[in-house]
This record gives C-alpha cells, structure tokens and sequence, in this order.
C-alpha cells in the first residue's frame, strides 16, 4: 500500500496485465502533469526514478516502442491494451531514468499525491 512521503517500493503495470514492474520511489515529491503533445494526450502523471530503482518483472517482448521531438525518450506501450505504464530515456548527465505514470502503480491514491504542472508544449 502506499505510504506517501517515504521510499517505497510499488507494483504496477499496464491494463491487460503482460506489462508488470516493481519500482521504489518517494510519492511525497511531487508528481508530474506535463501538457505536450504526448502527455496533455494520454494524461500521464510521471514520477522519474534512476532505472536501478525499476525492475522490469514481465512484458518486455509485449512494449511496441515509440519516439518522438529528440527522440531521446522511449514512449513504450503495451501492444495488447496499449496502455503507456512508463517510459525510459537518458536524463540530463546521461543517466539512465524511468519515467513512471503513477496512475499504473498498484494500491495509490492519486488524490494524496501533489502534482506539478509542467509546460511541455512550450518547449
Ligand atoms: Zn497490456
């Protein structure tokens, strides 16, 4: 269950089931409301977690992966209910992070977490 403001580790995944991963990360930061052409779509709420902090469990044969702008974020989707559980790219530094919407991860209520709003489509 979540327990807001400590690093705690969350299972999650996509809707049909294929895609599933164990991440640990602190839901007491802020998560991230981004209006760009592909959040402001989908309606994402991304928390970012260097990838040691994520194991992929099942699914990596059912990710169709998909890039756009400077194609430096690997937009990954279930192929089967196509649901957008994460994201993985290179952050600034070149550290591998994930960015994970936590409307997938098991047991949160996303009514307690913070959001901030980030201005994608400006940029
Ligand atoms: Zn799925």
């Amino acid at each position: 269950m979540s327990d807001i403001g400590a690093a705690t580790t969350y299972s999650g995944g996509c809707q049909c089931g294929r895609v599933r991963y164990n991440v640990t990360v602190d839901l007491g930061k802020p998560v991230m409301s981004c209006n760009c052409s592909m959040c402001g779509r989908s309606g994402t709420l991304l928390t970012f977690v260097p990838k040691e902090q994520f194991t992929l469990l099942s699914g990596e044969d059912a990710l169709t992966d998909y890039q756009f702008n400077k194609h430096v974020i690997h937009h990954v989707f279930c192929a089967t209910c196509g649901i957008k559980s994460f994201a993985r790219g290179k952050g600034a530094g070149g550290v591998e992070m994930v960015a994970v919407n936590a409307r997938c991860l098991d047991g949160v209520d996303l009514d307690l977490l913070a959001v901030t709003k980030t201005d994608g489509r400006s940029k």
